[in-house]
């Protein structure tokens, strides 16, 4: 329930003013060649969901996320447009709606999704995003291909090494490493200038997230091209001042709760206000990146205390 929630509650916060203005300019899918053949498709004018990735070539097209069912024709000429034909593959990065809205549409017509074995676990047990709340997911949008650690695809002269990063985002996340090319797609383990969602309640943490981070940091160089989840293009220094944000958001969060404060007030004394200018969005406000941070962190605290007091 808590995802449906979020997942309307980010349509709202983004896509929902944006497409009704009538005198606005509608929303298009544009796509940027990082590499020789491989893109990044994404959204102007609105919210499509994640940045999406597309390897073409020779031996197959491989897709990285699949937007949003309103977004669904969008997405198709935008990929005929740079592809020119079938989707062989599509890579879930993780199990939220933004990122796997289209994946029913792409299994119905052949598509083989590929998916960490935990994003498919939610998918069965939980459903998946419909209009109005979960739904039962249909058998088309389930994983057909799952992975534990990590897998590599072999197409087109452009090895696509596909990990998994532990209880980052959620805890089936998979970033894509495209080592010839050095180009890297983290999915949601990097939001690019924006504070970051880390799902807790699908098995996210803020270490995790950091690990995650750092990882990405300690495989790129500084020609590295990044595709993050969301927001623009960005290289090595922007995935570094990123997690720089969360290391030492966390620090503050952290010390405001030793020092016995609790959630109510640590907003008032809003720790992360230097911060507020450049990282607050309309999803992730500076007061709700202090909540999660506080959730997770005082809930390790209890652990590590043997106290269940605190939830
Ligand atoms: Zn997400």
């Amino acid at each position: 329930m808590k995802r449906t929630f979020l997942c309307l509650s980010l349509l709202s916060a983004l896509a929902l003013p944006v497409v009704a203005k009538e005198d606005k300019p509608p929303v298009e899918v544009v796509s940027t060649e990082v590499a020789p053949g491989i893109h990044m498709l994404s959204g102007v004018n609105g919210f499509i969901g994640g940045n999406i990735g597309l390897l073409t070539g020779d031996d197959a097209t491989i897709m990285i996320d699949d937007s949003m069912p309103p977004f669904l024709d969008k997405l198709r000429q935008s990929v005929a447009a740079v592809a020119g034909k079938h989707v062989d593959f599509l890579i879930n990065t993780h199990v939220h709606g933004d990122h796997t809205g289209n994946n029913t549409a792409y299994g119905e017509d052949k598509t083989h999704i590929v998916a960490h074995e935990n994003l498919r676990h939610h998918m069965v047990t939980k459903g998946v995003q419909g209009p109005e709340g979960m739904v039962p997911a249909p058998e088309a949008a389930l994983p057909v291909l799952t992975f534990s650690d990590q897998m590599t695809f072999h197409f087109n002269g452009q090895p696509a090494t596909v990990f998994h990063v532990p209880k980052a985002h959620t805890d089936g996340d998979a970033v894509i490493h495209f080592s010839e090319a050095n180009v890297i797609h983290t999915g949601d383990t990097f939001f690019n200038g924006l504070f970051p969602f880390i799902d807790l309640d699908s098995g996210g943490s803020v270490d995790g997230y950091i690990h995650a981070q750092l990882k990405i940091i300690s495989m790129s160089n500084d020609e590295t091209k990044i595709i993050p989840g969301h927001g623009p293009l960005a290289s090595k220094a922007d995935l570094q001042k990123a997690v720089d944000m969360l290391i030492e958001s966390k620090k503050l969060i952290q010390k405001a709760i030793d020092d016995g404060q609790d959630l109510d007030s640590i907003l008032k004394a809003n720790p992360l206000q230097k911060y507020h200018d450049d990282w607050n969005w309309g999803f992730i406000s500076t007061d709700r990146m202090t909540t999660q941070l506080f959730n997770d962190l005082s809930h390790s605290n209890a652990h590590q205390a043997g106290d269940g007091h605190q939830h």
